[in-house]
């Protein structure tokens, strides 16, 4: 749960009749359900009795995935379900329904061991991450594809395993709410590692050269710069090589450059404090034409170098009152949806453009349009970068706004072809059905119905409404 509360952010909140309010991240979607967080296999098993069943991790899903009225909501996230271990001689890591990504990897580091890859936050459960479709970025950045083996409770309480290679592993690996209660995962894991870490205040032009022999690339845009050739925050990992040290090249802070780079650096915490100001201030960002660049090397042992390189967590260095109060983590809804990588500048220029649109209705992008490569295809049907590689793109608006993001959402996939869902992000319309792919839909679906008679598992309704059930 966020720093200020699960309620205020997502989670469950008791009230009279039995049920509780579960809530989506930031609130958007809420319901009220039967929560439970059963303190042991038999419990959980007894509790699969009587009425319809979804799980919960964290709730962190912005787009109520994780909110289904009226049933038996198993709150799994909370419930005492902790084991975890690392296995040397495979490499792989298992772990159980209640463990998150932060304590998966504080185990790993124990034994000289990360995650391939994690999304920016780490109060998630693993299973829920990987259900969700979550996302780093650079190779393999999709971490359900680290799974290996997974098992879970079918209708019936009966326990099921499937292992890579089965035909029904790859949906059921990133499945968000089609299968479960997952009651185990086991995933690949890499050796602890530095990395060269470059992060580039430029423009987008300048991308590609910038970005060259990186193995992992990501950018956020500033979403009201010239669409010609918007300004751009560059960050890249490379291994790191003999020579290459620290480096900084940045504006002195007093120069009006200065200034702008230092408040681009805190755009999404600006933004908050002046909303109206939000447009002029990057346009004057743009006009200013900022650039900076900053090498650091990683610690070997940060959890999160992907996406704070410096030592330690940020929370563990001198509390930052921006990123507590302000930061988008806290502050924004955020809609994500997946687009080819080679379509990735014309979507940016597009939303930019359809942003720009909006503008007179009194509705203004929040902080940057991100962008993350997902560097190479998996072979999960579910996964964002199904068939090729692809950029996981995620905008950011006030709460009171987020239906606006539902309908850019709309007009990128109506635009570009080949535009995949986010499973705790995008808003999960049936436009995505003929992308998805019929064949891919009715082995999802008939995987669902071959282990969950009706009266058992219950997808969200969206999802229901995707897959015909
Ligand atoms: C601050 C923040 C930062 C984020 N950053 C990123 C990011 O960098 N990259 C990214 O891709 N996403 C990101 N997300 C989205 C988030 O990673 C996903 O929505 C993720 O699925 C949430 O995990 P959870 O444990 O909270 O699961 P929930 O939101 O509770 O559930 C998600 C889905 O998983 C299912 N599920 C959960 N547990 C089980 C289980 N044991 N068995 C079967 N099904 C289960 C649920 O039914 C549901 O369908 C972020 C979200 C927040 C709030």
């Amino acid at each position: 749960m966020g720093r200020f509360g699960g309620l205020m952010k997502g989670g469950a909140k008791a009230s009279a009749d039995g049920q509780s309010e579960v809530r989506s991240w930031m609130g958007v979607f809420t319901g009220l359900a039967h929560v439970t967080s059963p303190p042991s296999e038999a419990a959980l098993i007894g509790a699969l009795e009587g009425r319809p069943y979804s799980c919960i991790g964290q709730s962190h899903s912005y787009n109520g995935i994780q909110v289904i009225p009226g049933i038996t909501a198993l709150h799994l996230g909370k419930a005492a379900f902790k084991d975890a271990h690392y296995d040397p001689v495979s490499k792989t890591a298992t772990c159980g329904p209640s463990v998150s990504v932060r304590e998966l990897k504080e185990l790993l580091r124990a034994h000289g061991r990360r995650m391939l890859n994690s999304g920016n936050y780490m109060a998630q459960t693993v299973i829920g991450a990987l259900m969700g479709g979550t996302h780093g970025y650079g190779e393999q950045a999709v971490m359900a594809q680290a799974v290996t083996s997974l098992t879970f409770l079918d209708g019936r309480g009966q326990k099921v395993t499937l292992n890579r290679g089965d035909p029904d592993f790859p949906y059921a690996a990133l499945s968000f709410g089609m299968i479960g209660p997952i009651f185990s995962v086991t995933l690949r894991t890499a050796p602890l590692e530095s990395f060269q870490s470059d992060a580039w205040v430029t423009r987008l032009s300048k991308k590609a050269a910038l970005a060259r022999g990186a193995i992992a690339v990501t950018a956020a845009i500033v979403p009201y710069s010239d669409p010609a050739d918007p300004l751009i925050m560059l960050h890249t990992l490379r291994p790191v090589r003999a020579g290459k040290g620290p480096r900084q090249a940045r504006a002195p802070l007093l120069t009006l450059k200065g200034l702008i780079e230092a408040l681009l650096r805190r755009l999404w915490a600006f933004d908050r404090m002046v909303p109206a100001a939000r447009y002029w201030l990057q346009r004057a960002a743009d006009r200013i034409d900022p650039r900076s660049h900053r090498r650091l090397i990683t610690a070997p042992d940060d959890l999160d170098y992907l996406y704070d390189p410096e030592p330690l967590l940020k929370s563990q260095r001198a509390p930052d009152l921006l990123t507590g109060f302000f930061s988008t983590t806290f502050t924004a809804y955020n809609l994500a949806f997946f687009v080819p990588l080679d379509a990735t500048e014309a979507v940016v220029r597009f939303i930019m453009e359809e942003a720009r649109r909006l503008r007179p209705l009194g509705f203004v992008l929040k902080s940057l349009i991100s962008v993350r490569e997902c560097a190479d295809a998996s072979d999960l049907p579910f996964a964002g970068n199904f068939g090729g590689p692809a950029a996981a793109i995620d905008l950011f608006a006030d709460v009171r706004d987020y239906a606006w993001l539902e309908r850019l959402q709309r007009a990128v996939s109506s635009a570009f072809p080949g535009v995949r869902p986010h499973w705790g992000k995008s808003a999960l319309v049936e436009d995505f059905a003929a992308v998805l792919g019929a064949q891919h839909l009715a082995a999802m679906r008939a995987l669902h119905l071959r282990h969950y008679p009706p009266g058992t598992l219950m997808p969200h309704p969206a999802v229901r409404r995707l897959f015909g059930l």
